[in-house]
């Protein structure tokens, strides 16, 4: 019998609070997890560092993509720190620089206008998970 497993990659999104890119940060790898159900798992940052036994423990054993607001990459640094050098580091602040995008003003009540800036760092975080997906 043939033995499928199914791939899936953890993603793990800084938890910024402070700095609009935080917020965007979230949204982004909200919607890549909304738009990717079967391939991709929410790893919650602070019960990752409080010491979640099923984040680390998935962490350890299938592929993690971060992505942090900026460049302190506090959610690249835990993963490693905890469960291992994750497969992808993703900056908020270097992507929206290759897309030539302003970083966003609000810290939070995103509307149309940062619209653009979430599609495009959640079409990023998407090829990121689709990179980590070939490789395995
Ligand atoms: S990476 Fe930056 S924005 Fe994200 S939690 Fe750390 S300090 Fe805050």
């Amino acid at each position: 019998m043939m033995d499928i497993q199914v791939m899936k990659v953890g993603v793990v999104s800084c938890s910024g609070e402070e700095i609009p890119e935080g917020t965007l940060c979230r949204l982004a790898c909200r919607k890549v997890l909304d738009e990717r159900p079967g391939e991709t798992v929410t790893i919650c940052l602070p019960l990752f560092i409080a010491g979640g036994e099923e984040e680390r423990t998935f962490a350890a054993n299938y592929p993690t993509i971060t992505v942090d607001g900026c460049d302190k990459l506090c959610a690249a640094k835990a993963t490693e720190m905890l469960s291992g050098k994750p497969s992808k580091s993703l900056s908020i602040p270097e992507i929206l620089k290759k897309r030539g995008l302003a970083p966003p003003t609000k810290l939070r009540h995103f509307g149309t206008e940062e619209e653009a800036a979430v599609k495009a760092v959640a079409e990023e975080i998407a090829r990121a998970v689709d990179e980590v997906l070939e490789e395995d």
